[in-house]
């Protein structure tokens, strides 16, 4: 079965793709099938490459003659990268740090620009604005829920692994609207990345690292690259036209310590 292209990323646009030597070029295939039993999403495959190197390009992707489904043919796009910082999905905090997400004195000191509609629920601003972001992206947090925290290992090495790429079936949403893409749509796409400021506070940031959580954390990339697909599509939260399983979204996962170790994926 012909693999499909899915994602085609350069270094130069994407600054934290952290490419093993010699490469500069991460090109993603999947096979547009599901794999039961161990896994009902399509399988990908992962190629390392020096863009010097790349001489054969088609102009036109090659057709699959069949997909399971549409959702595992995605529509072309062309990338609007863009460096944000997450934290991390609540699931992965102590129940202390929870706790006080959940105080509205402490984002009111913080003196973020948090929005007062928040007071209520406070914990909502953390989920909503700080963690995890939705769409596509390099490195980041796992956007847990589908099931609880579960540190993924090397199957070669066994050194603890970091997200590599989310695919995700959706994009932002009304209740994630901090997270819209900056310039939508107005920008060349290979313009170099622009860094998002949050709105947390410089509080909220010395709150976190006193906990010992940051962006940096963990061996993860510094910053959160989101690739955040530019569609023709009338539905911005779908531009890919992509869909894992329910609405759900796939991660891929790689080694830090040797990129061409095998990765492995899961879905969340
Ligand atoms: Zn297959
Ligand atoms: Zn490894």
């Amino acid at each position: 079965m012909a693999m499909l292209p899915l994602a085609q990323l350069y270094a130069r646009d994407v600054p934290d793709l952290r490419p093993p030597t010699g490469a500069d070029l991460l090109q993603v295939l999947w096979c547009p099938f599901d794999h039961p039993p161990m896994s009902f999403m399509p399988r990908t495959v992962v190629f390392w490459r020096s863009e010097a190197a790349v001489t054969d390009i088609l102009t036109t992707p090659p057709e699959p003659p069949v997909v399971q489904f549409d959702g595992y043919l995605p529509e072309p796009c062309l990338l609007a990268p863009e460096q944000i910082t997450e934290y991390p999905n609540p699931l992965e905090l102590s129940k202390d740090v929870r706790a006080q997400l959940g105080d509205w004195s402490m984002w009111q000191a913080a003196g973020g620009a948090v929005d007062s509609r928040y007071a209520s629920y406070p914990e909502e601003f953390y989920s909503a604005d700080l963690s995890v972001a939705p769409g596509w992206k390099v490195g980041g947090w796992a956007p847990w829920g589908y099931t609880d925290p579960r540190p993924q290992s090397c199957p070669a090495c066994d050194s603890a692994m970091v997200p590599l790429l989310t695919i995700p079936t959706f994009e932002w949403d009304d209740s994630t609207r901090s997270w819209i893409p900056d310039d939508r749509g107005d920008r060349e796409h290979t313009s170099p990345s622009s860094v998002r400021t949050r709105p947390e506070g410089q509080a909220v940031i010395d709150f976190f690292r006193a906990q010992g959580i940051e962006a940096h954390d963990r061996g993860r990339v510094p910053r959160d690259a989101r690739v955040a697909p530019l569609g023709t599509d009338t539905v911005p939260r779908q531009p890919t036209a992509v869909q894992i399983a329910s609405g759900q979204r796939q991660q891929l996962y790689i080694c830090p310590t040797s990129p061409e170790h095998p990765h492995t994926e899961l879905m969340q």
